[in-house]
């Protein structure tokens, strides 16, 4: 196999390695934020980080295996990328909304990141590796899902809360207060 191809996809390895240690720091940040008000959403991230946790161990032995180290600059970006994002929702009042959408995109984000790393294993000839990608790209895909269909539930949560501290007792069209 041609050097340039084997370098990408050895890259690309190391590149879905750091972003699981940003979801890390991600879905830590989230399920602080979130406290007491949503157990259920709290309860599939925890989940979702020890999938994840999974996940650095997995790619860690495709590495080792590959000879190919995680990238120290990179893996540090990442999780400085992590926190920032995490202090960027901190500051907004709709931080758990917001969260709700920077999660289904990461979800994607990583959904995408498998679909290459299987397409490079297979031209790359390491077909040994392509169960582990599908592995990980199911959980991927069950926590997008998962997120999907929950995602109303915990927007309408969040405002009907928001209207409730705020003081209204309508936070429907037509009530005195948007008229
Ligand atoms: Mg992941
Ligand atoms: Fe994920």
């Amino acid at each position: 196999m041609a050097t340039i191809a084997m370098d990408h996809y050895h890259a690309w390895m190391r590149d879905a390695h750091a972003l699981e240690k940003q979801a890390l720091t991600l879905i830590d940040a989230k399920i602080s934020r979130l406290g007491e008000d949503y157990p259920e959403v709290t309860a599939r991230l925890r989940q979702h980080y020890s999938e994840t946790e999974g996940q650095i161990e997995k790619l860690q032995s495709l590495m080792d295996r590959h000879d190919t180290s995680g990238s120290v600059f990179k893996d540090v970006t990442a999780r400085v990328m992590g926190v920032t994002h995490a202090l960027g929702s901190m500051m907004s009042s709709d931080e758990v909304a917001k969260d709700g959408l920077l999660s289904y995109g990461f979800e994607q984000t990583e959904i995408a990141s498998y679909l290459c790393l299987i397409t490079a294993a297979r031209v790359c000839g390491d077909e040994a590796a392509i169960p582990v990608y599908e592995s990980i790209l199911a959980e991927e895909q069950d926590m997008a899902d998962w997120l999907r269909d929950h995602l109303p539930d915990l927007i309408q949560q969040f405002l009907m809360t928001a209207d409730a501290e705020a003081g209204g007792d309508d936070v429907r069209m037509g009530s005195s207060a948007l008229r």
